[in-house]
């Protein structure tokens, strides 16, 4: 990459897509700065789900040996009605095979592999992007502590509400409420007992139990139903009512106790363009979704590994970025609209997700995950 030797590559976010870069750009021999503005991971304790495709990438990072020993395997999938009845279950181990098995890990576990082996003063915490002046040959960079900083490549990993595609597309409204839901809860818990990714849905809402160990689970649940007060933890108390016994001890121990549930809004990011001049988006920034398959990391990590690779193989920066987004767009594409189509599964009415489920459930992680298992490499 011409000029790279001069300016470092400047990756405005130090999340799980901007230390993926960090790291295939180590690899790759080119310069490159992580600018973050917070002091350390905001993760709040909270845990995340690497599906076979997420395990594949961290493998390609490098990452494959602690990935194996920190992440939980978790084997098998069910979906579940709020009255517990089994409606479809799913091999995962069997579809991912042994190599990528999928795993549960704590955020705080999966930043900090990430950015095991980065060179010193590669991240630049408490470091914030204001404004950017985006070029054909140069980008300059302004800084909330006043310092500006010129930059071969400007790339935003500055996830959904990201500064560098206000900059780079400032007429563009991209990010729009997520189909799902409004909102969801995110929140650790004692395992009450549940030995698989388990998901259970009722007339309102729907709540996910995965375990993170033996002892601990990690859950998720939406109200899929409009909510007047979409952030208020009564509708979450209304919903579990009917649901069984260890769905309800776990939700109740989080309501229960002060800090340990996290209410965040469901948002999605579609952008017609991730690149222009020397400035270019990866992760959220480009194409935030509902957590409805668990993409969001996979995602973000093959961003920055065929990033990195197109900035290797091309001469040009121009020539380079769209390389990454002609390569990466089918595949994003591709899980937009099975986000979409899950999504709408998961707003029919129960009688009806009831007799479908079955049917559709294995259906729709097959058409979803088998092209995802296409490895990137
Ligand atoms: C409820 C919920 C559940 C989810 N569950 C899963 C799951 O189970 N599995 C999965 O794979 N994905 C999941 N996701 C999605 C996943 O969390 C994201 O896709 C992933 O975190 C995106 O990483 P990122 O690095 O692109 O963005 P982020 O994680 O948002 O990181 C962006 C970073 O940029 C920094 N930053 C922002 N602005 C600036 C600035 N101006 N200057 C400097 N730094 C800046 C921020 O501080 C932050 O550290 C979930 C999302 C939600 C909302």
């Amino acid at each position: 990459m011409p000029g790279s030797a001069e300016k470092p590559v400047a990756i405005v976010g130090g999340g799980i897509a901007g230390l993926a870069l960090g790291r295939a750009l180590q690899g790759a021999q080119m310069p490159f700065v992580i600018l973050e503005r917070s002091v350390a991971a905001a993760d709040a304790g909270l845990a995340i789900v690497l599906p076979g495709n997420a395990i594949a990438a961290l493998g390609t990072l490098g990452l494959r040996e602690p990935i194996e020993q920190l992440g939980y395997p978790f084997g098998r999938r069910e979906y579940r009605t709020a009255g517990d009845k089994l409606l479809c279950e799913i091999d995962e181990d069997g579809f991912w095979g042994p190599t990528r098995r999928p795993r549960t890990i704590k955020r705080s576990a999966l930043l900090a592999m990430l950015a095991e082996g980065l060179p010193g003063g590669a991240v630049r915490r408490e470091t914030e992007l204001r404004v950017a002046e985006i070029g054909a040959e140069c980008t300059t960079l302004r800084l909330a502590n006043g310092e500006s900083l010129d930059t071969s490549l400007l790339v935003g990993a500055d996830g959904v509400n990201s500064t560098v595609r206000k900059q780079m597309f400032t007429a563009a409204a991209a990010v729009k409420p997520a189909l799902l839901a409004q909102a969801s809860w995110r929140f650790m818990a004692p395992n009450p007992g549940v030995d698989c990714w388990t998901l259970w849905a009722g007339a309102e809402g729907m709540v996910l139990l995965v375990p993170v160990s033996r002892d601990e689970v990690y859950g998720w649940a939406a109200m899929t139903r409009p909510q007047p007060d979409v952030s208020s933890n009564k509708s979450l108390t209304r919903l579990i009512q009917n649901f069984p016994t260890r769905v309800q001890q776990a939700v109740t121990y989080a309501i229960s106790g002060q800090g340990r549930l996290h209410w965040s809004p469901l948002e999605q990011v579609t952008l017609d363009l991730w690149h222009q001049g020397r400035a270019v988006l990866i992760g959220d920034a480009a194409h935030a979704l509902a957590p409805v398959w668990a993409q969001g990391a996979a995602l973000s990590m093959e961003d920055a590994i065929i990033l990195a690779r197109s900035l290797g193989r091309h001469a040009g920066v121009a020539a380079a970025l769209s390389a990454y987004e002609a390569e990466r767009r089918p595949r994003v594409e591709h899980v937009q609209r099975m986000t979409d189509a899950m999504s709408k599964a998961g707003k029919l009415p129960p009688f009806v997700r009831n007799i479908l489920l079955p049917m559709i459930g294995p259906k729709r992680y097959r058409q979803t995950y088998e092209p995802l298992k296409v490895s990137i490499a």
